[in-house]
Parts: structure tokens; C-alpha cells; sequence
């Protein structure tokens, strides 16, 4: 309840902050932007796919002469960001930044690359698709038909490949930090922090409900990289999938994932195979939790078991 609370109030303070913040550039209500995009800061939006489409969350930044979108979707999501961001902003959009390797996050690729723009990430998200795909794509073809339609048989792979750990990008009055603060949701994980503004985008290497996805995780060392995260004191988070919100969406991200690891090994130490596991995870917890824990709980059984990432398993796309 205590956390129930503190997220609402958090939540009301960050609207409040947003609609202070911005002055005139915010008059205009969130809920009447195009696209149904929300101004977090003077000139940073936030789109929220639709998670019944299984779509992620795509954010756009405006710097003096053109965009910045991170994590433009599958192609048919961009296809629709396409039309929307001209309401938002007049500038082009000159750079596409992949969070990760996942296809909700970077199957439009091409449709971004066709428009003009430069498509980007570290360089272990395209060793990550080289190692996954084609076979997620063609695999997720048979049920996607802005797949089907793209004529595609594979994802372009970005651009532009971030190599280190850090790329940053200055231009009048913002900075926007590309980082990539190590393995967590997969081992490409890459952040952007708006260090002016306060604002954080994490991908899926945050969530805001139960939308966490273990399979390509090192589930261990995750919660290290969201302390990381936490120490850049954000003021905004903005999550791979579920709504916008503060550090608490770290906070939250991270407790679930030490609760599950830490309530795997018990049941493991009473021999128990994730089929036989009654996992009941602190109430803390239940934003995060998913209906069914099962596919969370073989993943993290498979790391502890085989001590190593549960992600450097072989395994399928769950
Ligand atoms: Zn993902």
C-alpha cells in the first residue's frame, strides 16, 4: 500500500512538474497531443504502444535542427510515428537509436532508413541480431503482417554502430547521452539520459507493469545496472513498455527481479524444478508480476542452474 501510494503521489507531482515546466510549450493537455504523445520536458515526447500489439514505447527529442527518436518499433508502428511526428515538430528526424535488438524495438528500421533517417545502437545490439535473426523475424512474419508486407525477410541492422560505452550529442541547450551501462534486459541494453532535463529512456531494460522478459537476460547482474541507473537520479523514466513515470519504475524494476532470483534459489535449494516451484512474490512486487511466472521462473532457474547469463543459454524467442 505504502508503494501503491508513493506511486500515485509521484505521479501527481510529475504531471505537475510537466505542466510548470514547460510553460507555454505545455498548455496544450497530454491527452490532446497527436499520436496521443505526451510532452515530458520542453521538446522530449513520449508515445506509448499499444501492449496488446505487443508494441513498445517510442520516445522523440527534439535538438536544434532535427529529431532524435529512440526505439522507432515494428515497421508498422513507424509507419504510423511517420505521420505523427510532423504534428509534433517540424524538424526531420536525422537519428534512430535502438534501445536493443528486440523486434518491437527495431524491425522498422528500414522504414526509418527509408524516410531519411540514420538508424543507430551499440554494436553488441547488432551481434545480437546476427545471433538471433533471421529466425525471430521470420518466425513472427507468420502472425505480423506489417512483416508480411514489408517484403523483408530480415531486420536492417543499424546504420550507425555506437562503439565504447557512451556517445553524446550536444546541440543548443540539451545533451543527450547515449549509454550502455552493461547486461541487463539483453547484453545490447542502451540508455538515453537527458542529463539537463532530468529524463531517462530506458527500453526494456525497465519496465512500467508486468511486461519483463527474462529469456535474454543476465537476470543476476540486471538489478546492478538499474542501481546505476538510479544513481542518475531521474526525474522522469521513461520504460520500454506501461506508462512514463519517476525513479520508482527503477525501484520497482529492480526489487522484482532480486525478489524472483533470490525466491528461485530457495526453492531450488529445496530441489524443485521450476514446474514444482510456488513462487509468491512480496506484494511489492505485484505490478510487475505477469499473470503467469512460469516462462520468468524457467529463465532464472536455466541461470542459476548452468551459472551463466540466462541469456548465453541457447534458447528460443518465448
Ligand atoms: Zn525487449
Amino acid at each position: 500500500m505504502r508503494v501503491a501510494l508513493r506511486r500515485g503521489s509521484f505521479l501527481l507531482l510529475f504531471l505537475l512538474v510537466v505542466a510548470l515546466a514547460g510553460g507555454q510549450d505545455t498548455a496544450t493537455p497530454a491527452q490532446d497531443l497527436p499520436g496521443g504523445a505526451q510532452l515530458v520536458a520542453a521538446g522530449v515526447w513520449f508515445l506509448q504502444g499499444d501492449v496488446d500489439k505487443g508494441e513498445a514505447n517510442t520516445t522523440v527529442i527534439e535538438m536544434p535542427d532535427y529529431l532524435i527518436v529512440v526505439d522507432g518499433g515494428y515497421p508498422g508502428r513507424a509507419k504510423e510515428l511517420l505521420q505523427v511526428l510532423p504534428k509534433l515538430s517540424p524538424k526531420p528526424v536525422k537519428y534512430v537509436f535502438d534501445t536493443h535488438a528486440h523486434g518491437d524495438h527495431a524491425y522498422g528500421n528500414s522504414v526509418w532508413t527509408a524516410a531519411g533517417a540514420e538508424t543507430m545502437a551499440f554494436a553488441a545490439v547488432s551481434a545480437d541480431m546476427d545471433r538471433w535473426e533471421p529466425g525471430r523475424w521470420k518466425a513472427l512474419q507468420q502472425t505480423r503482417e506489417d512483416l508480411q508486407a514489408s517484403g523483408e525477410q530480415d531486420v536492417e541492422r543499424p546504420k550507425k554502430t555506437i562503439d565504447g560505452e557512451r556517445l553524446t550529442l550536444e546541440g543548443g541547450n540539451r545533451i543527450v547521452e547515449f549509454l550502455a551501462p552493461g547486461w541487463g534486459h539483453t547484453d545490447g541494453d542502451g540508455y538515453v539520459w537527458l542529463p539537463k532535463d532530468r529524463v531517462l529512456v530506458t527500453g526494456d531494460a525497465a519496465v512500467n507493469g508486468p511486461y519483463s522478459y527474462l529469456a535474454d537476460a543476465w537476470i543476476e547482474h540486471w538489478p546492478r545496472v538499474l542501481e546505476a541507473a538510479i544513481q542518475l537520479r531521474p526525474e522522469v523514466v521513461l520504460p520500454g513498455h506501461g506508462p512514463a513515470g519517476g525513479e520508482e519504475i527503477l525501484v520497482g524494476q529492480r526489487r522484482f527481479l532480486l525478489d524472483l532470483y533470490r525466491a528461485v534459489e530457495v526453492q531450488i535449494a529445496y530441489r524443485r524444478t521450476p514446474r514444482q516451484m510456488r513462487i509468491v512474490l512480496p506484494p511489492w512486487d505485484k505490478p510487475w508480476t505477469p499473470a503467469n511466472l512460469l516462462p520468468d521462473i524457467e529463465d532464472t532457474y536455466a541461470e542459476i542452474v548452468e551459472r551463466v547469463p540466462a541469456g548465453s543459454i541457447a534458447h528460443e524467442a518465448k
